[in-house]
């Protein structure tokens, strides 16, 4: 991996190097390039160069009447990112750490607190997961490569859109669910019962309120992945599709609208119509192949209580997930039983169920913020 730091002062007098930073750049071993302090001006031509590394610190102090220079992920989508955010005074609530380091979409953030000459530092993830606490910036920098090392090996199933089955695009296009007319009586239908909304809606709001979002706030300046975050992501088996809910869906509570058809042909990932699938899709595709009596999957970001936890922390979309969950499920019990409940380390829960009674009543209760990974 390619490794860029870049912090220290960054102002209009030419700025000044962090002691900080340049232990955190001696403590990587990768190939790497550093760039500690210097005039203002130059840190716009330096975020051109982000693209060209596969990892980057983000970390630069720059002053507050200056406007940012910070979109590293707009610029370079593929880059891992770490960036900071400095919490002297204990400003910041561990929430508003997480919902900066969201709306920046880095993978891990820095949080960094003066204490007489040693700074406190504490890495976490989006997901509210702590990687390390302490004083020792070698190895918060170790602990933080290792985790960006495995989040650079996992796999993210890219989706296409659908083109060799047009039927299913075109009885999607004539919204089945509204205009039933135009619906042949032999023709598979994609029914995503009001029962199953309802449920829906009813885990949203306690999701949200685990989250400790406020829902009159929706319209406040937070990146929309925080609410996102805090629905669940359902889906529900139809042959060889799964009926999954589309990404990027800002608005409350999900409606009928809101789901498409997805599929795996030839290990690639097909989504019918024009909007993307969640991300989750691939997962739960494969969860319904291996796991033959199951027909509904709920994922959220809490947990069940009692249930039990798979091992590796893994983050959401990531299709490891499902080998981790089957393991999960064989080392318990077998893999044809009617439901199962599963809470996915450091990240959340999976709820899986034959009939969609099983899913009624499921005990939700929130991940602890944070939560300290050894
Ligand atoms: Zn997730």
């Amino acid at each position: 991996m390619k490794v860029l730091v870049v912090g220290g002062d960054f102002n209009l007098d030419g700025g000044r190097e962090s002691g900080l930073i340049k232990k955190l750049y001696e403590s990587i071993s990768e190939e790497k390039k550093l760039f500690n302090g210097g005039y203002y001006q130059d840190l716009e031509k330096i975020l051109l160069k982000v693209k060209d590394y596969d990892v980057v610190f983000w970390m630069a102090n720059v002053d507050n009447d200056l406007p940012k220079i910070r979109n590293v992920k707009e610029l370079a989508p593929h880059v891992m990112l770490v960036s900071s955010k400095r919490n002297d005074v204990d400003k910041y609530s561990f929430k508003d750490l997480t919902i900066h380091g969201i709306s920046l979409k880095a993978n891990l953030t820095f949080e960094l607190k003066r204490q007489n000459d040693l700074f406190y530092i504490r890495v976490f993830d989006p997901l509210g997961v702590v990687w390390y606490e302490g004083f020792d910036i070698a190895e918060a920098t170790s602990r933080s490569m290792a985790r960006l090392k495995y989040l650079n090996s996992i796999t993210r199933k890219k989706s296409y859109k659908s083109v060799d089955d047009p039927n299913l695009i075109m009885r999607w296009y004539f919204d089945p669910y509204a205009q039933e007319e135009y619906l042949a009586k032999d023709q598979p239908h994609f029914v995503i019962e009001d029962e199953y909304l309802q449920l829906i809606d009813k885990y949203a709001i306690i999701f949200h309120q685990m989250m400790g979002i406020n829902l009159l706030e929706e319209n406040s300046n937070r990146p929309p992945q925080v609410y996102r975050c805090a629905k669940s992501m359902p889906s529900k088996r139809f042959g060889k599709y799964a009926i999954v809910s589309k990404r990027c869906i800002t608005h409350q509570f999900l409606e009928k609208g809101d789901f498409i058809p997805a599929y795996i042909e030839n290990d690639k990932l097909y989504y019918c119509g024009d909007d993307k699938p969640s991300i989750d899709t691939p997962i739960h595709i494969k969860l319904y192949e291996n796991l033959t009596h199951i027909n509904y999957i709920i994922h959220s970001h809490n947990y069940i209580e009692d249930a039990i936890f798979t091992d590796k922390v893994i983050p959401c979309g990531a299709v490891e997930e499902v080998t981790e969950v089957l393991a999960t499920i064989k080392h318990d019990k077998t893999l044809e039983e009617d439901k199962y409940f599963i809470n996915l380390k450091g990240h959340g829960s999976l709820a899986m169920a034959k009939d969609l009674k099983d899913l009624e009543n499921i005990k939700y209760i929130p991940r602890p913020m944070p939560e300290k990974m050894n």
